[in-house]
């Protein structure tokens, strides 16, 4: 099972070359939605022996634009999975107190325990883009960030967690479509934002800091995946595939029961 869509460390690319369509890499959709609920239930049973074995980490990261599909994409890949093993974890404008730290410092305090899975929506890497794009600190206290970032996920890796990176790469024209109908739909309306419209003038500035970023935080411990995410069902099953793929590289096993438990009896 190839992983199309894996960045290669040092390779060169430009973001505006990577596709936003995924329908080109796989036709037929109703194919893709049921690949994606047998590996779903795949995904289901590797969890479960995650948390049994309760020696290894996985942690997820997602990264997008507004209405790129960080939302769906957790509710999506979740759906089914024993909630005690899993920990979403969302991370909004930093308050006073996280400010007055590294920007580590909130990301490390909830990375996955052994035996866990961790999602994160939105991550350190807010820390190189809107704090970038919007000129919140400068760019010698930004830069230096990559790689302090790509240490401490080298930190996590050695330790026991392995990383998986999705940004959810879709078009200017699709966010204004998903826009619209945030506009148009009134149980979408709690998610329109007049502030997303203001980042989206920012569109360009955006792209290329995503760009340096993955380029930067391309690292073989922690390589970034770039999902053509326009069309819902094949970011999900794109995003499916690379999770299971790394779970069974982890090949978690249920721990070995306790000896002679075949001459237990239970009065
Ligand atoms: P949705 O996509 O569903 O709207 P959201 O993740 O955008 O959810 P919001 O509360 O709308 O949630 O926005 C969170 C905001 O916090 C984003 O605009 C994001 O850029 C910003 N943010 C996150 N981390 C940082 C950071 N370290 N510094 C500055 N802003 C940040
Ligand atoms: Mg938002």
């Amino acid at each position: 099972m190839p992983l199309t869509h894996q960045l290669v460390p040092e390779r060169p690319f430009t973001l505006q070359t990577l596709p936003t369509e995924g329908k080109q890499f796989h036709p037929d959709r109703a194919a893709a939605e049921s690949e994606f609920k047998s590996l779903r239930k795949e995904f289901i049973e590797y969890q479960r022996r995650l948390y049994a074995e309760g020696k290894q980490k996985l942690l997820i990261v997602l990264q997008a634009m507004d209405a790129g599909g960080k939302d769906g994409t957790i509710r999506n890949i979740l759906k089914g999975v024993n909630p005690q093993g899993v920990r979403v974890e969302s991370f909004k404008v930093p308050s006073k107190r996280e400010l007055a730290h590294d920007f580590l410092w909130r990301i490390h305090k909830v990375v996955p325990a052994k035996g866990m899975i961790g999602v994160f929506n939105r991550s350190h890497y807010e820390d190189v883009l809107v704090v970038r794009v919007h000129d919140i600190v400068p760019e010698a206290v930004w830069r230096p960030r990559y790689e302090q970032i790509n240490q401490f996920e080298k930190l996590l890796h050695d330790t026991g967690t392995r990383i998986l990176k999705f940004y959810l790469h879709i078009s200017l024209n699709e966010q204004k479509e998903r826009f619209q109908a945030r506009l148009d739909e009134l149980d979408k309306n709690w998610k329109f934002s007049l502030e997303d419209l203001e980042k989206r003038k920012f569109w360009p500035n955006y792209m290329a800091a995503y760009e340096e970023m993955l380029q930067q935080c391309t690292t073989p411990w922690a390589p970034w995946h770039v999902i053509p995410a326009n069309q819902k069902w094949y970011r999900n099953l794109t995003i499916m595939r690379t999770i299971v793929h790394t779970l069974r590289e982890m090949n978690p096993q249920y721990p070995e029961a306790e000896d002679n438990l075949d001459q237990v009896v239970i009065e």
